[in-house]
């Protein structure tokens, strides 16, 4: 089982991360993929994952901070270079539409640099889009179209995916893995979001918890740690009618051949 998104980075975690990350692997977690918000959480990612085996990095600058952090790319240049062992993956990049300021331009030069870095190293791309209430799909819709604009671009993930099965689709047009969080087991989870959880094949599925976000069912509410995402697991297995199992092992698989772990 493995957690394909946490944050173990965050300030949240600070005094026990080392805590959390033993009961991970006492609970069944086999790695994890520590994703970074800017060059801070970036440069504790690193800190971690060389910390712990199976504790992995992926470097970025996050949509929302684009207006407070400039995206140097020769530094995360570096970062990576100087250690290409853990770290697996570039991101969370993509389109933020929620959270005020909101600077579009901003966010797409920036996600174009995350793309060029990770064509650079072979790395897949981890994808975060979130759009208004009004219009919640935006963000999916103009990744898309820059992404599929593009001569070529990297392998990836749309973590915490909240989109319909028609923006789905999309997605699973051009290899993406599609990145299913806590929000599945939600009692008031849109119907759209779980016909997508039993329409996409298994192996274009990750599993993730976005800790300390979105803790699942019957955490909901509490800071999230890795392990929690087997709920995430029950979910999916619940939904299309298989095994847990099968599930674990399969989303287990999709991320080995997706992070190349
Ligand atoms: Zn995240």
């Amino acid at each position: 089982m493995v957690d394909t998104h946490c944050h173990l980075n965050f300030n949240v975690f600070k005094n026990d991360y080392r805590e959390v990350v033993s009961r991970s692997f006492e609970n069944g977690i086999k790695f994890l993929i520590i994703a970074s918000s800017n060059y801070k959480t970036s440069l504790k990612a690193i800190e971690i994952a060389k910390e712990f085996p199976n504790c992995y990095a992926s470097l970025g600058l996050h949509p929302i901070h684009v207006t407070d952090e400039k995206f140097e790319i020769e530094k995360y240049y570096s970062l990576i270079l100087e250690n290409t062992k853990i770290i697996k993956a570039v991101g969370e990049t993509g389109f933020d539409y929620f959270h005020q300021p909101v600077d579009k331009e901003k966010q797409k030069e920036v996600f174009l640099k995350h793309l060029q870095l990770a064509e650079k190293f072979n790395l897949p791309v981890i994808f975060h889009c979130r759009g208004t209430q009004e219009k919640p799909f935006e963000a999916y819709k103009d990744l898309l179209s820059v992404i599929t604009s593009l001569s070529s671009f990297p392998a990836g993930v749309i973590h915490c995916f909240s989109g319909n099965w028609k923006i789905a689709q999309e997605f699973l047009k051009i290899g993406f893995y599609i990145g299913f969080t806590g929000i599945i087991t939600f009692n008031n989870c849109n119907n759209y979001l779980l016909e997508v959880v039993k329409k996409t094949p298994l192996n274009k599925i990750l599993i993730e918890t976005d800790a300390p976000y979105l803790a699942p069912e019957p955490y909901r509410g509490q800071r999230c740690e890795p392990h929690y995402v087997r709920f995430t697991a029950e979910k999916i297995a619940q939904i299309k009618k298989i095994n847990l199992d099968e599930v674990i092992s399969q989303t287990t698989k999709n991320a080995e051949v997706l992070f190349k772990i």
